[in-house]
């Protein structure tokens, strides 16, 4: 990995320029990757909504992101790369679950969040930078929506805030969608109180017994932010005004994005709020859209610990190989039979380089770095790795080392190394004076979870996170009491 800071915009391989070329949605051409600043490479994608496990489509723009990620901090350095994915933790569907356990919300939450942190980790995603919580950044929200009141851009109705979106002009080009096709599409909600359909809230009347906050300008009873407002907020406090990568699902184009782009720019006065948008496409599962009425809603941890697809589990290697069997723009149909491929060629992987020395710090073979940086392209990736394979079974040491590298820049150790960081991660495990440092932390943070201080718990598990420590709270099975055990994931 370059841990120098690239002293021109232009990325470049062992001295060698190089273009980083991404599809735009918001140009809808493919263009040369130029950070405004190459010593702060900032990308934001949105994150989960934490009310329950994430299914297989969920976990494909983790993996397209964290490709991106590994790139740009190949190019620029791990140490000017951030990354923001936020986690949404006030949510109808939060409140909704935690209302049919019996749960509060803060267990849902919590519980689901340290869920995603694992099971991510299982398919070797780098955690982001940072992972701004909504509810910690309430305040934020708040001087947003008041700011953009102020402006003229947004109106208080009946303890509803609302962006009035005929304010801003080019809403809409994002998703190269007209005002009337988006009224016809968008199934808006039309409430009395609103100016005009297309008009959204940003912050509303919390019900009885969901979360709520005192509200913004000047409204008497508490509330609760709107989804939209959330992500303008944490991307302006984090990453500044504009920056360089917005990423997510092709769903969030609109109205979520769109959304976005109008409170950020109206706020601060912009033309942008990020240079280059990129967006997945949609995952199926054999054939199907995912969906719990047709029983193919996969979830990431039923396919690592769980018989239900093929009645066994699969190690999570061969999943982010599946995931990146396509192109992260084209529709990709999760099977099988598409497991079963990408287990074997893993398998078959890690029986040429069994024994070779790597990392993911490793340099990364040119071809794999020259298909990223073609929109990143993972198939092209995945044939180079194919093509390293064969030279390595006729006898090619140097074709050995590549595979090595490649797979271990990807993501895509095979189990037998998986073992190897398992290992690593025992060894640290069991070093005496972190496990101390840990459990100290472990029990501040109980403290603060009994007082009910939020804020310092959850800062305690970012502390530990960010050095890839995982909290997991859970019963003990003999005494019944609540603990917290904890992993070391990198
Ligand atoms: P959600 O929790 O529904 O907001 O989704 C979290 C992320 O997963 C968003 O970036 C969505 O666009 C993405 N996503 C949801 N379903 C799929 C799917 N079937 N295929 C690809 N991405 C998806
Ligand atoms: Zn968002």
């Amino acid at each position: 990995m370059t841990n120098a800071p690239a002293s021109a915009s232009l990325a470049t391989w062992d001295g060698v320029p190089m273009d980083l070329v991404i599809y735009n949605t918001l140009t809808r051409v493919k263009e040369a990757f130029t950070p405004i600043d190459p010593v702060n490479v900032r990308m934001y994608v949105c994150g989960p909504t934490v009310y329950d496990y994430a299914h297989i489509g969920n976990a494909r723009p983790v993996v397209v992101f964290d490709l991106l990620f590994r790139l740009l901090r190949h190019f620029y350095g791990a140490d000017y790369v951030t990354y923001a994915r936020n986690i949404t933790d006030v949510d109808d569907k939060i409140n909704a679950r935690a209302e049919v356990e019996k749960r509060t919300i803060r267990e849902v939450t919590e519980t689901t969040a340290s869920q995603y942190h694992s099971d991510m980790a299982a398919l070797s995603a780098l955690l982001p930078t940072m992972e701004p919580r909504a509810t910690e950044h309430i305040n934020d929200m708040k001087a947003m929506i008041e700011n953009l009141v102020a402006k003229g851009f947004a109106y208080v109705a009946e303890g509803h805030v609302l962006f009035e979106v005929g304010k801003m002009p080019g809403y809409g080009k994002l998703s190269g969608r007209s005002l009337e096709d988006m009224v016809a599409g968008a199934r808006v909600e039309v409430a009395p109180y609103k100016r005009d359909a297309m008009d959204f809230v940003l912050w509303k009347p919390s019900k009885p017994g969901e979360p709520s906050w005192p509200s913004p300008c000047g409204i008497v009873e508490d509330g609760r932010p709107g989804w939209h407002i959330e992500c303008s907020a944490m991307a302006g406090k984090h990453l500044g005004e504009v920056f360089d990568i917005h990423g997510g699902g092709i769903d969030l184009t609109f109205p979520h994005h769109e959304n976005e782009i109008a409170q950020s720019c109206c706020a601060h006065g912009t033309q942008k709020m990020a240079n280059y948008w990129l967006h997945n496409g949609f995952l199926q599962v054999e054939g199907e859209k995912v969906s719990k009425s047709l029983g193919n809603f996969i979830t990431v941890h039923e396919l690592l610990e769980s018989d239900k697809v093929g009645g066994r589990t699969w190690p999570g290697a061969a999943v982010r190989l599946t995931l990146m069997s396509a192109h992260y723009r084209q529709p990709l149909d999760f099977t099988q039979k598409g497991l079963e491929e990408s287990e074997k060629l893993i398998e078959r992987w890690a029986k040429l380089i069994d024994g070779v020395e790597t990392s993911s710090d490793a340099e990364p073979p040119v071809e794999v770095v020259e298909a990223l940086c073609e929109d990143l392209n993972t198939p092209r990736a995945i044939a180079a790795l194919h093509g390293f394979a064969r030279a390595a079974r006729s006898g090619d040491i140097g074709a050995v080392q590549k595979l090595a590298d490649a797979a271990a820049f990807l993501g895509l150790m095979p189990e037998s190394w998986q073992d190897v960081e398992a290992q690593t991660a025992e060894a640290a495990t069991a070093d005496p004076e972190l496990a101390v440092r840990v459990e100290g932390l472990i029990a501040d943070r109980l403290a603060a979870r009994a007082a009910k201080n939020w804020t310092e718990s959850d800062r305690i598990r970012d502390e530990l996170a960010a050095e890839g420590i995982v909290l997991k709270d859970g019963k003990n099975p003999e005494t019944g009491e609540m603990e917290t055990t904890w992993e070391l994931k990198r």
